[in-house]
């Protein structure tokens, strides 16, 4: 026998598909095809036509006769729409349906690309199959396309029907493909002088030899098949069912609903087949819209869910993104998916379930572990473009020094196939070895693939054993995660990765689709500031659906800025309406809350002593109207409360010049351009911009990704910006002496912009508003802060805290964070002076370079070739400070959260702030931050305030409301006792470590209704 090796592993792959799989349909037979609009107008129709108009639905009636002596066989439609073999979803798919006598039907099961066929019960007679499909275009990747809305998509047909027959399947044949195909995967698996190679060829060449002989092929490959490495293996693999649906993406909502429809119907149709099979479905949102259309398909879930087939994992609303929602928003996920999983299943979720975030801040590792989840599920660092994550299976720490138990599939995909090639690569892939024996391999089809083909489990129980090096199971991730932890408690040395999981690439999510993103921020802290000042006035928001309206769009696709244009259409529109509604209550609240005359209403958690501007034409003392008609002057009001508005005096005041603005803190200049030259910290006896440099520069830069193109942004984007210095126009429109503003306009290439530099009497800031009409194509537009300020580090404000970025890319992890994700400020600080750049409405940074480069906008042309065109309005603000970040911190709350004017008050007396949070000696505790105050969901009146620890402090803090507070405990995220707390004479003193999140449950005597004058 001479080596012919290469021939030979080529004649496998040849005769496989053309001599062994035509055994597996020994006959077949045509259906009669109908096809209309919906099920009353049918007309003949011929395999071979086209069908579909972009978005649209079309009914198929397939009609045929089951012969008499297939009796007893297995038969099978299969329904082929006109499929691109080229994606397992992402296209047209089907749905077979019980059709019902009123016109309702009942789903049955997907018809997906790669599961085109559905088992019929084979009694000999004529058979009806009802199919409904929907012609979800296709996307060429990161070509611009007008199909991603209705308004532009056109009515061209896209599909071609491919196929409808009635099969028979000689399930002996398809075992022995399945056979040829598995054991032919694993051969190549192994290495070219591993002696099992040579002989599984031989074997496989011999078994070939025997076709057509089914039976005496069969007898060949047997042995090979049952091979058993038993106790031999070292690594086990746990494949868990999954099909990975985006809420939306490249179709609307009203698509994601049908996905699950059919995907989930096709998860429940293979689980009588297959014992074994475990299917892992995450998002609470994609289960409410199974058991609103359909009841009976959700019965069967939750029957599956009792028999341990059915996994509901990940505890959330929706996959949400992980850097974009507010804090309270990551809790929110968390509460309404963990309340939904126990109301409808019975039980909570023990694992974070988000394989295709774009990263996962510092403040995580808390809030999941606070959930209930102490696990944590995603294999999306993968994707990194510069560095190899170094573990597969670790602990995350977080920013408090919480932990996680987290775990990345080395197969690298949520969307694994269960190959050879596959089962070898999440082995080799595999990183830590050295001290665990398990891994987790998602597999199916997702969006629109259907999940878990019969294919895939039949691989799965063939690769069970005859892998020298690993076994394989079928089942669910807690079988994996629980053999880890007894690993562990036996004395693993598991690794630790301290702080965040930044995703080195997809940066641009941080920046696109602007109006989705302030839409978003707006409805985060109206939800807030609702529940606030109905917990004030002693009820009940009833905010929860508008919460969950909010939380749906926060899906890891749409908030981020990387759908189509349907999809943000859909998302501001939402955001627009629960915004209004928000408006609305929070106006009627306050009216209830407050007397006659004129009141402010304060929600951030900082209180207010300041020149502000408000809204509105005011009269009388202290008051400097604005050329805009709006009012500025100095007002006080509390954290978190309301006050009578009263304007005070100030004892300073802006001076300008035409090229300078003087407070008693700042001294501005600029050139006869507009252009900053100069802010000296008076205080501190500082000048903050680095000389010959301009302080807050609009920079255009050519934004051309090379993949991904709204996702992502690469480093010389980020590093190639051009700066906008031209004015075609510098006044100063307001000459204090409570504000001075000058506003300069720009014209560059197709946009204009005009930013007004804003200084107002008594505070250390300058205020940077950015007014632009974007139209440029394929450029990023940010503006640059140069700081001559010395830091080997930027401190970002991020969710339950803040973190510290490298201003430097000295090695290659520091280099990969080019650009950073913060909330609400960025502060480069020396110990003794930093100067922040506050931001109300923006998350995408560039700290490197000695500046802080803020990412105003994109212009991606795809998926949405409109994104970010048009007008939009920023906020931004630069802070000199003296050490530490309390009054950044401060200053950055109020930016985001100015007063509200209430006027036609109805209450004899003005509530009192619902809770009053100091420090050690009764003064405010700036590092300390609310995060939702509100009455507890169990309707017992009590009052939940969940605030953390924002800078890295130690720090004492107490807890006061005006009903005295006579029981207070500590609670999860859920809002459950875990531990009580003393309450001495009605106030509750903590102590909370650095970053440390609180949910503080306070029962109140009820003799106090809270109000005093
Ligand atoms: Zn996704």
């Amino acid at each position: 026998m001479h080596a012919n090796r290469d021939l030979v592993e080529k004649r496998i792959q040849r005769e496989l598909w053309e001599r062994v799989l035509p055994l597996v349909h020994p006959h077949q037979l045509q259906l009669t095809i109908e096809a209309g609009p919906d099920v009353e107008h049918l007309e003949p129709f011929v395999a071979g036509s086209s069908w579909g108009a972009p978005w649209a639905t079309t009914w198929f009636r397939l009609t045929g006769e089951i012969p008499a002596d297939w009796a007893g066989q297995r038969v099978e439609a299969v329904v082929d729409l006109g499929f691109h073999d080229r994606a397992a979803g992402f296209q047209c798919e089907g749905l077979v349906v019980d059709l019902h006598d009123d016109g309702t039907f009942s789903p049955l099961q997907g018809i997906h690309p790669r599961r085109t066929n559905y088992a019929v019960d084979a009694i000999p007679g004529p058979l009806t199959l009802h199919v409904e499909a929907a012609s979800n275009p296709m996307f060429a990747q990161f070509a611009p396309s007008s199909l991603g809305s209705p308004d532009t998509a056109g009515d061209r047909q896209l599909y071609r029907f491919k196929r409808a027959s009635l099969v028979v399947v000689d399930p002996a044949a398809e075992a022995l493909a399945y056979d040829i195909e598995v054991l032919d995967g694993v051969m190549r698996s192994l290495a070219l002088d591993d002696p099992r190679r040579a002989r599984l060829l031989r074997t496989l060449a011999d078994t070939l030899d025997r076709i057509p002989d089914i039976d005496a092929a069969s007898g060949i490959i047997a042995p090979a098949m049952a091979e058993d490495f038993g106790d031999a293996v070292r690594h086990r693999s746990v494949a868990v069912g999954h099909a990975h649906i985006d809420t939306a993406w490249l179709w609307p909502i009203r698509e994601t609903k049908r996905k699950c429809t059919r995907t989930f119907a096709s998860a429940v149709a293979l689980m009588d087949d297959y014992p074994e099979y475990v299917f892992a479905a995450s998002s609470a949102q994609h289960y409410t819209w199974i058991e609103e259309r359909h009841p009976e398909l959700f019965a069967k879930i939750v029957e599956r869910v009792e028999r341990g087939q059915w996994m509901p994992v990940g505890g959330m609303w929706v996959e949400s993104d992980m850097n974009l929602p507010s804090g309270e928003s990551l809790v929110r996920q968390i509460v309404f998916g963990q309340r939904y999983f126990e109301e409808k299943f019975g039980m909570r979720c023990t694992e974070v379930w988000i394989p295709d975030v774009f990263g996962y801040p510092a403040g995580l590792p808390q809030v999941f572990a606070a959930g209930g989840m102490d696990r944590f599920v995603t294999q999306k660092l993968s994707w990194n473009k510069q560095n190899t994550f170094p573990h597969s299976t670790f602990w995350w720490e977080g920013l408090d020094g919480s932990r996680v138990l987290t775990h990345f599939p080395p197969v690298d995909t949520y969307n694994a196939e269960i190959t050879p090639d596959e089962f070898g690569f999440s082995i080799t892939n595999f990183k830590d070895h050295a001290w665990s024996t398990d891994s987790l391999m998602p597999f199916g089809h997702g969006d629109g693939g259907g999940g878990p083909t019969r294919e895939m489990l039949e691989r799965a129980r063939r690769l069970a054993h005859i892998e020298s090096r690993a076994t394989l199971e079928v089942g669910a991730p807690d079988a994996m995660f629980g053999r880890i932890e007894r690993t562990i408690d036996a004395g693993a040395p598991a690794p630790v990765w301290r702080g965040e999981l930044y995703f080195e690439t997809h940066r641009g999510t941080l920046t696109s689709q602007i109006e989705t993103k302030l839409g978003n921020r707006r409805c985060e802290r109206l939800l807030v500031e609702a529940e606030l000042w109905a917990a004030t006035l002693g009820r009940t928001a009833d905010v929860d659906h508008l919460w969950k309206e909010v939380l749906t769009q926060q899906f890891h696709d749409i908030l981020p800025g990387s759908s189509i244009a349907w999809a943000h259409d859909d998302a501001e529109a939402v955001f627009a309406e629960v915004g209004a509604e928000l408006e609305t209550r929070i106006a009627s609240l306050l009216v209830d809350a407050t007397g006659s005359g004129t009141w402010l209403a304060n929600r951030a958690d900082v209180g207010v002593d300041e020149v502000v501007v408000l809204d509105a034409a005011l009269a009388g003392e202290h008051v400097q109207t604005l050329a805009d008609g709006r009012s500025a002057a100095r007002v006080r009001v509390a954290a978190l409360g309301v006050g009578e508005l009263e304007t005070l005096a100030v004892d300073d005041r802006v001076v300008l010049s035409d090229s300078s603005m003087t407070n008693g803190h700042l001294a501005v200049r600029w050139d006869a351009a507009g252009n900053i030259t100069s802010i000296i910290d008076l205080e501190h006896a500082r000048e903050v911009v680095p000389v010959g440099q301009h302080m807050a520069t609009l920079e255009l830069a050519v934004d051309q990704p090379v993949e991904y193109d709204a996702w992502d942004l690469e480093s010389w984007t980020r590093a190639g910006g051009t700066p906008i210095t031209v004015a075609d126009r510098v006044a100063v429109v307001d000459d204090g002496p409570l504000v001075g503003r000058v506003e300069v306009t720009r014209t560059f290439g197709p946009s204009t912009a005009t930013v007004t530099y804003e200084l107002r009497a008594g505070t250390p800031q300058l205020d940077v508003h950015v007014a632009f009409d974007w139209h440029h194509d394929e450029h990023l537009l940010s503006m640059a802060f140069p700081l001559d300020v010395r830091s080997d580090v930027a401190m970002c404000d991020i969710q339950f805290g803040v973190v510290a970025r490298p201003t430097h890319p000295s090695s290659p992890w520091d280099a990969a964070k080019f650009e950073v994700c913060a909330h609400r400020f960025v502060d480069i600080a020396e110990p003794e002076f930093g100067v922040a750049i506050l931001n109300a409405g923006r998350y995408g940074h560039g700290v490197f370079d000695g500046a802080v480069r803020v990412s105003l906008a994109k212009a991606a042309n795809y998926p949405d070739p409109n994104a970010d065109r048009g007008h939009h309005e920023i906020t931004l603000a630069i802070r000199p400070h003296a050490g530490g970040l309390a009054e950044v911190r401060a200053a950055a709350a109020r930016l985001n959260s100015p007063p509200r004017i209430v006027s036609g008050g109805t209450a004899a007396t003005a509530a009192q702030p619902v809770v009053r949070i100091s420090g050690a000696d009764g003064a405010p505790a700036p590092g300390v931050e609310v995060d939702a105050i509100k009455l507890a969901d169990d309707g017992s009146g009590d009052l939940i305030v969940r605030f953390h620890e924002a800078l890295g402090n130690r720090t004492r803090v107490s807890v006061a409301t005006p009903a005295r507070v006579t029981d207070a405990w500590r609670c999860n995220l859920l809002e459950e006792h875990e531990t009580g707390e003393e309450v001495g004479d009605g106030v509750v003193t903590l102590i909370l470590r650095p970053f440390q999140i609180v949910t503080l449950r306070l029962a109140r005597s009820s003799s106090d209704d809270g109000r005093t004058r």
